[in-house]
């Protein structure tokens, strides 16, 4: 989980920094964080697009148009390098969109590891009817310096 701050970090967008990281036998196939398809401009250059949404619970959401999820963009590079990522686990920063909830199940992503809920409420449906796990970390906050070293190794 170390990793997937670290990659999040990386993040270009203003609203949120968001990071993924797809591990199989303990190996990382692939990261990724929130920001532009590559070329094009980034939140911290050119401002965030963000536009609202309303889900049909009637509840508004906000999203920045301009940029990529991180689940996203750690599936696209697994696909660009022809890594297979079927039965792998996904470390998260923040809980999936309900967007990248879908691709993820489709993926056959096992298990999603978190760091912090992000709108549980607009994934809980989905998550009944879907076998992939989804199961929170502990919080750095609450990762007291003598525990740190049992951090897990992403
Ligand atoms: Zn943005
Ligand atoms: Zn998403």
């Amino acid at each position: 989980m170390t990793i997937t701050r670290q990659v999040a970090e990386r993040s270009t967008c203003l609203r949120a920094k968001v990071g993924a990281v797809i591990v199989r036998d303990r190996s990382i196939l692939a990261t990724g964080y929130n920001g532009s398809p590559a070329g094009l401009p980034h939140c911290f250059d050119a401002g965030c697009l963000i536009y609202e949404s309303r889900t049909p619970d009637g509840e508004i959401e906000q999203n920045c148009y301009r940029t990529i999820h991180a689940e996203i963009n750690a599936i696209t590079q697994a696909a660009r390098n022809g890594s297979a990522i079927q039965d792998a686990v996904i470390y998260v920063t923040h809980t999936p969109c309900i967007h990248c909830m879908k691709v993820l199940i489709n993926t056959g992503i096992r298990i999603v590891y978190y760091d912090r809920p992000y709108k549980l409420n607009t994934i809980a449906e989905l998550l009944s009817y879907a076998k992939i796990q989804l199961i929170q970390v502990t919080p750095p906050e609450a990762v007291t310096p003598a525990k740190a070293g049992n951090d897990d190794a992403v």
